[in-house]
């Protein structure tokens, strides 16, 4: 068994505007049931989600965190505005984004954007993967899923991965509930987070600096989904979160 991450070479910087899957089907050849992984540096940039930190205003909760963390009041109304609830402030934003996704600063990050400026995840990460991907099927005529990824960290763990934020014509969990294990027995609980994984394994060419590989193709996992997709799946559903009711008690006493 096996299967390819190939990386798409020759990728200018993304400016607001900039046709991302025209680009990308210039320097890459498709097959049908390629994965196409792309960063969601590029896909911001691409939908013009950047903004001058001297132009921000914060408001009074912004100053009110910033006092406590110690971070740019105006970072702070940055992450404010693509959260929908905040579970840490100190010392750390860790917040719920408008669609869903839990992480660190809500994906606002200042890595690889032009000075004085901050980057702002896509709006809707699954609205842009379907368009990106229904883009490209459209010029290669191949039939393919898209995810776009983040690099975020992990509870419990030092260091960070690729995650998935969006997703297009891929379900991003397997189940493998009721399959038989090696000896016979029956799988109960086991669902695999596909989308994260070849998340994880396409961040490993794209890294995290200057190497300007934002778009990497796996070839060779059988995923394509027919049907609408949705990254919601991968959320677990707030009566069953008990990390996220834990928080929210801390938050509650302090
Ligand atoms: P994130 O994980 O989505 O936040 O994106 P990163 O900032 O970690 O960047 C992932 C990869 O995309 C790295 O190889 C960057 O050098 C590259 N990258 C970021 N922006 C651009 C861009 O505008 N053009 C190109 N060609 N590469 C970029
Ligand atoms: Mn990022
Ligand atoms: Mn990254």
């Amino acid at each position: 068994m096996k299967f390819e991450a190939l990386a798409v070479e020759n990728i200018p910087l993304i400016q607001k505007g900039d046709d991302v899957p025209l680009m990308i089907c210039k320097n890459f050849e498709f097959k049908d049931r390629d994965i196409v992984i792309i960063s969601s540096t590029i896909v911001a940039k691409a939908e013009g989600e950047f903004f001058r930190l001297e132009d921000i205003t914060a408001g009074k909760t912004a100053f009110d965190i910033a006092v406590r963390n110690g971070k740019d009041a105006r970072f702070v109304q940055a992450v404010l505005a693509r959260s929908k609830e905040v579970l840490l402030d100190m010392p750390f934003m860790l917040v719920t984004t408008l669609t869903g996704h839990t992480c660190v600063n809500a994906g606002v990050d200042e890595s690889n954007v032009e000075n004085g400026f901050l980057l702002y995840p896509p709006k809707d990460p699954d609205s842009s993967a379907s368009s990106i991907g229904e883009a490209i099927e459209k010029i290669s005529g191949k039939k393919l899923s898209v995810i776009i990824t983040d690099t975020n960290g992990r509870a419990f763990k030092i260091g960070q991965t690729g995650v998935a934020i969006g997703v297009y014509k891929i379900k991003p969990i397997k189940s493998w509930i009721g399959e038989p294990d090696l000896f016979g027995k029956t799988l109960e609980v086991t669902e695999e987070a596909i989308v994260d994984e070849l998340a994880g394994a396409a961040n490993l060419l794209m890294g995290e600096g200057a190497g300007g590989t934002p778009i990497v193709v796996i070839r060779g996992l059988d995923y394509y989904c027919e049907d609408n997709t949705f990254i919601r799946e991968i959320y677990r559903p707030e009566e069953k979160d008990v990390i996220k009711k834990g928080l929210r008690c801390l938050r509650k006493n302090d």
